[in-house]
C-alpha cells in the first residue's frame, strides 16, 4: 500500500538567510501559513481576532518602536550611527577596551537621545496591554529604557540597557545617569569612584555574552505563549531573531508589526505595515471596547 505523503513547503530563501544559521531554524519545516492582505486596515481586524482569542501574548520589539520617539535606527540606511563609524571597530568589547575615548564618542549622540527619549503611543499601547492581562512579557533588542519608561512591568532586555554603568575591573556598579550626564557636558568617559578604570554602560557590545538568566527567560516567555506579536523589529539580529520562529514552532500564532519586509514574513498569520505608533494603539483601543 501506498504510504500517504505530506506536501512540505520550503522556502530555499529562508534556509540561505543568515538568520537561519542558528540551532533553531535549519531542521523546521516551513509550512504556507495564511497570507497577509495587503490593506491595512484589513491586517489591523485579523490582528484583532488573534488578540482576542489569545491568553498569553508576547510581544518582541526592536528599534522600530523607538525611532518615534526620535531615537535613530541603527540600521537605518544613510542617518544612522552605523553607516557613520563601523561599530565593529568601536562598539566591540575589545574596542572598549583598547579604546573607551572612541567608543564614548561614538555613542554620544545616542546617549544623548536616549537620555531625552520619551515613550511613544506604542510604548503606551503595550503598557495598555500589559494591564488588561493580554501581554505576559515584552522581550526588547532596544537599550533605551523606554518601555520601563511607559512603566511596562515585564519587560526583558536582551540586548541590555543604559540605566547602570559597570567597571570592567573592579565589578563596582551604579545608576548611570550622573556619570552619562557628566560626559555629555565634558566628554571624557565615566570613570570607577573605585579604582579609576573606565566604566563601560550596561549594554551589550559585540563579542559580549548576552545576558544568560533574561535570554532563558525570553525563551520560556516565547515557549509559554500563544500568540507572539513582532513590533518596530526587522529581525535580522541574533538571538532575537530566533524567538518568533521559536513560537511558530511551539504553536503559537505570530503577527508581525513592522514597516519593512522580515526574513520571517512567511511564518506570520498576520503582517500589519503600518506606523507602530498608530497600529499597537488602534489594536490596544479596540482590545479595550470589546
Ligand atoms: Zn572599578
Amino acid at each position: 500500500m501506498k504510504k500517504h505523503s505530506i506536501k512540505v513547503y520550503t522556502s530555499d530563501a529562508a534556509f540561505s538567510n543568515p538568520v537561519f544559521t542558528n540551532s533553531f531554524a535549519p531542521h523546521r519545516i516551513v509550512f504556507h501559513r495564511f497570507r497577509s492582505s495587503e490593506n491595512l486596515q484589513e491586517s489591523l481586524d485579523q490582528a484583532l481576532a488573534l488578540l482576542k482569542e489569545a491568553r498569553n501574548v508576547v510581544v518582541l520589539t526592536g528599534a522600530g518602536v523607538s525611532t518615534p520617539s526620535g531615537i535613530p535606527d541603527f540600521r537605518s540606511d544613510n542617518t544612522g550611527l552605523w553607516s557613520m563609524t563601523n561599530p565593529f571597530e568601536v562598539a566591540t568589547l575589545w574596542a572598549f577596551r583598547d579604546h573607551p575615548q572612541r567608543f564614548y564618542n561614538w555613542m554620544r549622540p545616542l546617549a544623548k537621545d536616549i537620555l531625552n527619549a520619551r515613550p511613544n503611543p506604542a510604548h503606551f499601547a503595550l503598557t495598555q496591554l500589559e494591564r488588561m492581562g493580554k501581554v505576559k512579557a515584552i522581550i526588547t533588542q532596544n537599550i533605551d529604557g523606554l518601555h520601563h519608561k511607559a512603566e511596562t512591568e515585564r519587560v526583558l532586555e536582551i540586548h541590555g540597557h543604559l540605566r547602570t554603568i559597570s567597571c570592567l575591573n573592579c565589578g563596582h556598579s551604579e545608576e548611570s545617569a550622573p556619570h552619562l550626564e557628566r560626559f555629555l557636558q565634558t566628554g571624557e568617559p565615566p570613570r570607577c569612584p573605585r579604582c579609576g578604570s573606565v566604566m563601560k554602560p550596561d549594554i551589550i557590545l559585540f563579542g559580549e555574552m548576552l545576558p544568560h538568566d533574561v535570554v532563558v527567560a525570553a525563551q520560556e516567555a516565547t515557549l509559554q505563549s500563544d500568540l507572539m506579536l513582532v513590533a518596530g523589529s526587522s529581525l535580522e539580529v541574533m538571538p532575537a531573531a530566533d524567538l518568533p520562529a521559536l513560537a511558530v514552532r511551539s504553536g503559537s500564532k505570530l503577527i508581525i508589526a513592522t514597516l519593512g519586509m522580515t526574513p520571517l514574513d512567511h511564518l506570520a498569520d498576520v503582517i500589519i505595515r503600518g506606523d507602530v505608533a498608530k497600529t499597537l494603539p488602534w489594536l490596544a483601543k479596540h482590545l479595550a471596547e470589546k
